[in-house]
């Protein structure tokens, strides 16, 4: 890939040190009051100071389902390109890319040039990052096969990819893991043959231990934690169980129910290592949370955004943004790959089923103009198993917006990906973005200790299908919006005013 543009703010407001990146920033908003049926609004502005170390970490990503689909595909892509891989297809030659990764395939634009040009770098280019290629791989699976194997039974990639990469992989092994039989599908029994033994306290040390020994045996500075194993049921929150972070780890202590995400993200958090979870399952219950706020950790979810959930949350906010009214939302899929396999059982369906049904409601509440309070369009999702697609999920989608005076719109979309050709990148852009910001500090006018982000990182929305947010925060779902608080928080970071897309120079005389 081309090397990222190299770019520099020259303003007073930014200082490049060489440890840090200083940027004094004005953060403008509006507080909206009600007196009296009117809405009083109030322009707001309070300032910033954002520092980035520069220092970029050697990084350590573990994957809880190293060997499944996505944890074998995302290692591939990453090796493939680091040895910059191209092989023979039936339709040319292909090479290795990032393409799908917000970080190293999307651009942002940094202004106009002296032709009235906008100019446009690589995100990555934004802030300094990790790069890809040099992150550190390892991880558990309750399935012993190498990565290699592992590679060649998800299916994914071309065989003349998989034989070039056979030898980098084949000595890559996931540890033992944690396997609680009632929290994910009967038909995954016959893999878990890979499996930490003893009571949930001794695994959770087990965990702890496989961290620190990662850490220290390939060098790292910082590890994250990426749960990309099978879906799981919904615990239950329970007081007195998991409701409180002492609750919790009383609760592991005497072998009490906990589900083994959330076991990986207790121990994640005890390391210092934020935790991620790329499944729709509720692993950061309310006592994890506390976990993470007590140690200042950073952990993120749920349930990678990456095919049909990422159309409806554009495809929606164009509807009910261009103020038409959304009735009906149907989205079918099927899929054949061991995820489709683990979904095909009530309890594991049920959990996706939550994560898919409400990415829309942040939309839907956002038109009081279409929609009286509490009222939605239905939303159905169904989702089959049919093994003979593979990893090649199909997605059907159905939406049914009312036009004026009686009109009806109905728009049908047929997608058809390699479902983890379209997470590896995401799960990639989690660590990176995950990592810079840990890097960020800031205090303000008012408060000028300096502080972190919020614990629940949610500034990682943009690849989350149900947005974890800290309490009391809103929780958006729509695409676009996303992509613009990552953006613009890190224009902030170098003194940048928010991309605004007005280009007024040109609509002057
Ligand atoms: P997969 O079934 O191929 O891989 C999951 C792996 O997890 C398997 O190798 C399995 O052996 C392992 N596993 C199960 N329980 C484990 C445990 N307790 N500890 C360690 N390993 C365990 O599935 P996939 O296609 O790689 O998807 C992984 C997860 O990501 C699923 O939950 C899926 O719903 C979620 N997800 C995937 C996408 C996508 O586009 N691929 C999108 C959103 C969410």
């Amino acid at each position: 890939m081309e090397a990222a543009a190299q770019f520099f703010v020259e303003s007073p407001d930014v200082v490049y040190g060489p440890e840090a990146i200083e940027a004094q920033y004005e953060y403008r908003t509006t507080r909206v009051s009600r007196e009296g049926g009117v809405l009083k609004v109030h322009p707001t502005s309070t300032r910033f100071t954002f520092r980035t170390a520069r220092q970029v970490p050697r990084l350590g990503v573990m994957l809880v389902g190293w060997g499944g689909n996505n944890g074998s595909t995302l290692t591939a892509a990453v090796l493939a390109n680091r040895l910059r891989l191209s092989w023979p297809t039936r339709s040319g030659r292909k090479e290795a890319n990032y393409y799908g990764s917000l970080t190293q395939a999307g651009t942002v634009s940094l202004g106009l040039d002296a032709e009235g040009q906008e100019v446009f770098v690589p995100f990555s280019a934004l802030l300094p990052m990790v790069a890809p290629n040099d992150l550190v791989f390892d991880g558990w699976d309750i399935s012993s096969l190498n990565l290699a194997e592992a590679m060649r039974r998800a299916k994914v990639l071309d065989w003349g990819l998989q034989e070039q990469l056979w030898p980098h992989m084949e000595a890559l092994r996931p540890r033992p893991s944690v396997y609680i039989p009632e929290f994910i599908a009967a038909n995954q029994s016959a893999r878990a043959d890979n499996l930490i033994p003893g009571s949930r306290a001794q695994q959770l040390e087990q965990i702890r231990r496989d961290i620190r020994d990662f850490r220290s045996s390939a060098g790292l500075n910082k590890v994250i934690v990426l749960w990309t194993a099978n879906t799981e049921r919904f615990c239950e929150v329970i007081p007195g169980l998991n409701d409180t972070a002492e609750n919790l780890l009383r609760t592991i202590e005497l072998g009490l129910e906990v589900s083994p995400s959330t076991l990986f993200a207790v121990a994640s958090i005890l390391e210092g290592c934020a935790f991620l979870n790329g499944s729709p399952q509720n692993t950061l219950v309310p006592g994890a949370l506390e976990l993470a706020w007590q140690h200042r950790v950073f952990v993120g979810g749920d349930d990678f955004k990456s095919g049909q959930t990422k159309v409806k949350s554009v495809l929606v906010d164009f509807l009910i943004g261009s103020g038409l009214k959304t009735m009906s939302i149907v989205s079918y899929n099927h899929l054949g790959n061991n995820d489709g396999e683990n979904l095909s059982a009530p309890l594991q369906f049920r959990s996706k089923e939550v994560s898919k049904s409400n990415v829309v409601d942040d939309m839907v509440q956002s038109n009081p103009v279409l929609y009286t309070p509490g009222e939605e369009p239905d939303h159905c999702v169904v989702i089959k198993y049919v093994p003979y697609v593979g990893d090649s999920k199909r997605a059907l989608d159905e939406y049914t917006s009312e036009l004026m005076l009686g009109g009806t719109n109905t728009l049908v979309l047929h997608n058809t990906c390699e479902d983890s050709l379209l997470a590896a990148p995401i799960m990639l852009d989690l660590a990176l973005l995950t990592e810079l910001c840990q890097r960020v500090s800031f205090c303000t006018d008012m408060d000028p200790e300096p502080q972190t982000f919020h614990p629940v990182l949610s500034l990682l929305s943009f690849l989350f299908k149900a947005p974890l947010v800290p309490p009391g925060s809103p929780v958006v779902n729509a695409l676009f919006r996303q992509r613009s608080c990552i953006e613009n928080i890190l224009r902030a970071c170098v003194g940048l005013p928010p991309q605004n897309h007005m280009l007024l120079e040109h609509k002057m005389e």
